[in-house]
């Protein structure tokens, strides 16, 4: 095996990363000895997030965000809790987090090192967080409630706007994480964003579907004292604080953000938001005209019931898949997965069955 060289894309069917876009290599690659962790000495690099974060904005429907190009979405979100737990100190003594039980294992993270209390609650029948369940999980030390949009396993949306309701009404803050969906979810008519619904806090991954180079994940606040929770006074640098978990950060990953995002949003993304949905639902009745048990894909992911047996023999012909806790096959239509690539996949479920 020759380790100089990364795998291709070609059967990699399950990831949330993929190919980045040209100009998105060519920014990283310019970017690379820069660190947006100390933007009054990196000056061009800062500039650069700058225009990021107003890109996400811009997406997320939020004006004026407050926010910066985290590490990924699991950055992204253990800052979301660790900002909602500073927020309420004062008021919460014994902070818990309320989220769907099909929230990224980053929460579970953010619990253990931020010492916070997580309640995950079950999903309903679709696999969409089950309100009345959130509701009845919250209570008066409730800092934070989760709201999916995208969810993992399944893409599915959680119902945004009643769950901001809930967490409100308990006096917490409400958190979207749309890591995955984010980029996918302009294009649709769902409730998701800042726009929809008093969202507190959001997370939005440019290095999955915003066709970045890792790493490039996204946090932005509504309110600027969010962001300020979150300050902490720097000596050494020349700026003065600092609110991003990580020092020293990859100038690498903030320029390669701005770069794909200044070239796709929004037409770029918009087609492919619509091959992708294509290309889920063709692929959905494929699988459903074998026999095989499938989640209706609500975004470009979709999730069959797969054997044991088969899944392991198509792990066999170097298929790069994975399964959901529940032991569905999921195949994530990013921007590298073809038709052909999907057609050849099912030439083998059809050899091997
Ligand atoms: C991928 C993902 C994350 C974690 O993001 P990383 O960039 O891998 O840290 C968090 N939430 C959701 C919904 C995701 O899909």
């Amino acid at each position: 095996m020759q380790r100089s060289v990364p795998q291709t894309f070609d059967r990699v069917l399950s990831s949330m990363c993929t190919d980045p876009h040209p100009a998105a290599r060519a920014a990283a690659e310019r970017f690379l000895a820069t660190n947006p962790g100390d933007p009054a000495t990196y000056r061009d690099v800062a500039e650069l997030e700058a225009d990021a974060v107003a890109t996400l904005g811009e997406m997320t429907g939020l004006a004026d965000p407050h926010g910066y190009v985290t590490s990924g979405g699991t950055e992204a979100n253990v800052q979301a809790v660790r900002a909602a737990r500073n927020r309420r100190r004062g008021d919460v003594s014994d902070p818990n987090v309320v989220a769907p039980e099909s929230a990224h294992f980053s929460f579970n993270k953010a619990a253990d090192v931020l010492d916070v209390e997580l309640r995950l609650v079950p999903t309903d029948d679709d696999h969409r967080a089950d309100v009345g369940a959130v509701r009845a999980a919250v209570d008066d030390d409730t800092v934070l409630v989760v709201g999916v949009a995208g969810t993992t396993e399944f893409g599915r949306v959680d119902p945004i706007p009643e769950l901001a309701a809930v967490a409100h009404d308990a006096g917490a803050f409400l958190h979207v994480d749309a890591a995955w969906g984010g980029f996918l979810l302009p294009f649709t008519d769902r409730a998701w964003s800042f726009a929809h619904a008093p969202v507190d806090s959001l997370t939005v991954d440019p290095h999955k579907c915003g066709q970045a180079c890792i790493p490039a994940g996204g946090l932005l606040f509504r309110d600027r004292s969010g962001l300020d929770s979150l300050a902490v006074e720097t000596p050494y640098l020349e700026s003065t604080s600092q609110a991003t978990l990580t020092g020293t950060r990859s100038g690498a990953g903030v320029a390669s953000a701005a770069a794909a995002m200044d070239e796709l949003w929004p037409d770029g993304y918009r087609r492919e938001y619509e091959r992708a949905a294509d290309l889920a639902s063709w692929f959905a009745g494929e699988l459903r005209s074998r026999g095989f048990d499938v989640v209706d894909p609500e975004l470009p992911l979709v999730a069959a019931d797969v054997s044991d047996s088969l899944f392991a023999a198509l792990r066999d012909r170097e298929w790069r898949v994975s399964r959901t806790d529940a032991g569905h096959l999921r195949v994530v239509c990013m921007p590298h997965v073809t038709r052909e690539a999907l057609s050849s996949f099912l030439a083998d479920v059809d050899a091997v069955r």
